[in-house]
C-alpha cells in the first residue's frame, strides 16, 4: 500500500483538509444542474405521455383507466373514470365521463360490471369477457387489467363494442338453422359429394331412404350405393360434371344397406370454387320407385291387352279385305262405302295395337333386328312414294345422294320413316313441302325429313321421344295419336347404333334427323 492511498483511506467525509471549500458560486451550479436533470426527466415524461396519449387516442377501440370504489364491507359499488381515449364516447354512449362515476352517468349499470372489475383491482388478474351492457345497449368485448399501486384499486379497460357483429352472427345462425331445418325435413335427399365420390354430407332423409346412419354413409363413395348396372350411365354424367360443370338429371337405381334395390331421379348440380372450378356436386335425390311399379303395371297391362287385341283385330283385318275382294259393281255404293271406311279404321287400329305392342316390346327389351347392308336410297324413295299416296295437299320431296351402305333391318327402318313421314304431314295441316333429304356425312349416313309445319318450342324438343309425350296446345289436340311414334323410331334408331334428333321453330317448321353408321365389313 503506498503513501497516497492509505492518505485517502485515514481521510473522514467533511475532512476540509483534502475536499475544496463549498462555495456560493459552486453551489448554485449544483442546484442549476439539477434543475436542468429534472427539467429533462418531466420533458422526457411529457413526451412520453403524449405518444402514450396519441396511441390510446388513435385506437378505434374505447379505453378507459377508472378506480374501483368500495363500500365499508368491502363491496366494489361503483367506479370512476379517471381517463378516457377519444374513441370512448362513441363506444360508450357517455359524454364528459372524467372524474364521474359510472352510476352518476348510467344509474342503471348493471352490478356484475362492478363485481368484475373489484376482483381484477383485488386480485391482480387480468380478465379478457365478453358481456352485455344492457343499459347502455351494447354488447362488449373487454380486455381488464390492474395498473398502479393495488391500494388505489385502478383498473385500464379496453374494449370494443360488438353488438353489431353480434347481431350478424345471430342472423347468421338463424338462417343456418332454417336451411338446416328445410334441409332435414325435405321429402327429397339432399348430398353433397366430392369429385372423388365420395358422400361428405347428406341429410336426415337420404339416411333414411337408404337405411344407414349418417356416419356409415359418410364413409361411402356414391358407387357403393348405386345398383352395379346403373354404374356407367352414373359415371359418364358425373364425369362430365366434374371436367365441364355440366348439371344433369339421372334415373337410376340405388341399393339399401339391407339390399332392397329402391329407383330415384336425381338432379346434380355442380359447385364450383371462387376461381370457377368444380370442387364438388349437389345432390337432390327423389324416390321414385312407386312411380316405377306403376310404370311396371303399366307396361304389363299395355303388354297383356295388345297381345290379346291382336288376334281377333288381325281376323277382322282379314275378313274385311276379304270383303273388299268380294266387291263388285253389283254392291250397292253405300255398302262398299262402308266397306272402304271400315278397313281404313281397321288400318289405323292395326297401327295403333302395334305401336303398342312395339312398346312393350322395347320395355321388355325384346327389340330384335334383322340386319343386312342396303344403299338406303331405295328403301327412302319407297317410303316417300307410299307417304304421298296418303296425302294432295302435301309435295313429298326426295333428295338423295350417292350413299355408302348402311346395315338396317329395312321393317323397322321403314317403320320409322313412316313415321316421321306421316308425322310431317299430320304436323303441316295447311300442307306445303315435305323434304326428304339422305345425305354421306362422314362415317355416318344422315336422313332428315323436313316440314313447313306448326314447329314446336324449344322446351320440348327433348320431351317428345319420350313414351305417351304429345306437344299441348290445339294443333296436336287436332290430330291423332298416342305420343308413341317418336319413342319408337328413337329405340329403333338407337337399337341400329345410330342417333336421333329434332330442329324445330315454332311456327315455322321441324326437321327430324337420324344419323346411322356406315357399314363395314367387320360391323
Ligand atoms: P303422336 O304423333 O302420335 O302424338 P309422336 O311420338 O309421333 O306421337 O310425336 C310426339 C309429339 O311430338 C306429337 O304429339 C307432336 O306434338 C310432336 N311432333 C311430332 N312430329 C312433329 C312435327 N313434324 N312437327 C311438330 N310437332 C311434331
Amino acid at each position: 500500500m503506498n503513501e497516497k492511498t492509505m492518505a485517502n483511506q485515514s481521510a473522514q467525509p467533511g475532512d476540509d483538509a483534502h475536499d475544496p471549500p463549498m462555495t456560493l458560486e459552486s453551489c448554485l451550479s449544483e442546484l442549476r444542474r439539477a434543475e436542468e436533470t429534472i427539467a429533462y426527466q418531466q420533458r422526457q415524461l411529457f413526451q412520453l405521455e403524449t405518444r402514450y396519449n396519441t396511441l390510446f387516442d388513435s385506437l378505434d377501440e374505447g379505453f378507459c383507466i377508472i378506480e374501483v370504489l368500495f363500500d365499508a364491507n368491502g363491496q366494489p359499488r361503483d367506479y370512476r373514470f379517471l381517463k378516457v381515449n377519444g374513441a370512448f364516447e362513441e363506444q360508450t354512449g357517455i359524454r364528459n365521463p372524467l372524474g364521474r362515476t359510472i352510476l352518476e352517468a348510467v344509474p342503471d349499470h348493471e352490478r356484475y360490471w362492478f363485481e368484475i372489475y373489484g376482483q381484477i383491482a383485488l386480485t391482480g388478474e387480468a380478465q379478457r369477457f365478453e358481456q352485455r351492457a344492457a343499459a347502455l345497449d351494447r354488447f362488449y368485448d373487454v380486455f381488464a387489467f390492474r395498473i398502479g399501486n393495488p391500494k388505489d384499486a385502478q383498473v385500464a379497460i379496453l374494449f370494443k363494442d360488438i353488438a353489431e357483429r353480434r347481431r350478424r352472427e345471430e342472423a347468421l345462425r338463424e338462417s343456418e338453422e332454417n336451411y338446416r331445418v328445410i334441409v332435414n325435413q325435405s321429402i327429397a335427399g339432399i348430398l353433397k359429394v366430392d369429385l372423388q365420390g365420395n358422400i361428405i354430407f347428406s341429410n336426415e332423409q337420404f339416411c333414411r331412404a337408404l337405411g344407414y346412419e349418417l356416419p356409415e354413409l359418410l364413409s361411402l363413395g356414391i358407387n357403393d350405393i348405386v345398383y352395379p348396372d346403373d354404374h356407367e350411365r352414373n359415371r359418364t354424367a358425373f364425369a362430365r360434371l366434374a371436367s365441364a360443370g355440366e348439371a344433369y338429371e339421372i334415373e337410376k337405381r340405388l341399393v339399401r344397406k339391407d339390399g332392397e334395390v329402391v329407383w330415384v331421379n336425381n338432379h346434380v348440380s355442380p359447385i364450383f370454387d371462387k376461381e370457377g372450378l368444380v370442387v364438388a356436386a349437389t345432390v337432390v335425390s327423389i324416390d321414385i320407385s312407386r312411380q316405377k311399379a306403376l310404370e311396371r303395371q303399366k307396361d304389363e297391362f299395355i303388354s297383356i291387352a295388345s297381345h290379346e287385341l291382336k288376334t281377333p283385330l288381325t281376323s277382322i283385318k282379314v275378313y274385311g279385305e276379304i270383303l273388299a275382294g268380294l266387291m263388285d259393281p253389283s254392291v250397292p255404293p253405300p255398302i262398299a262405302q262402308l266397306i272402304t271406311k271400315m278397313n281404313v279404321q281397321v288400318n289405323r287400329l292395326v297401327k295403333l295395337i302395334y305401336s303398342l305392342l312395339n312398346t312393350s316390346r322395347i320395355a321388355g327389351g325384346e327389340l330384335t333386328l334383322q340386319v343386312e347392308p342396303i344403299d338406303l336410297n331405295l328403301l327412302l324413295e319407297e317410303h316417300v312414294l307410299q307417304g304421298q299416296l296418303t296425302t294432295s295437299k302435301h309435295r313429298i320431296v326426295f333428295d338423295g345422294a350417292e350413299l355408302p351402305l348402311v346395315a338396317v333391318d329395312v321393317e323397322r327402318l321403314g317403320q320409322v320413316m313412316d313415321n316421321l313421314i306421316s308425322n310431317a304431314i299430320k304436323y303441316a295441316p295447311d300442307g306445303g313441302d315435305v323434304i326428304v333429304r339422305a345425305e354421306s356425312n362422314g362415317d355416318h349416313v344422315r336422313v332428315s325429313v323436313r316440314d313447313f309445319g306448326v314447329g314446336m318450342p324449344k322446351g320440348v324438343q327433348d320431351k317428345i321421344f319420350d313414351r305417351f309425350y304429345r306437344v299441348k296446345g290445339a294443333t296436336t289436340e287436332a290430330v291423332s295419336g298416342i305420343g308413341l311414334g317418336l319413342y319408337i323410331c328413337r329405340e329403333i334408331i338407337g337399337k341400329h347404333q345410330g342417333t336421333m334428333g329434332v330442329e324445330s321453330v315454332l311456327g315455322e317448321g321441324s326437321t327430324f334427323y337420324f344419323e346411322l353408321p356406315v357399314y363395314t365389313a367387320d360391323s
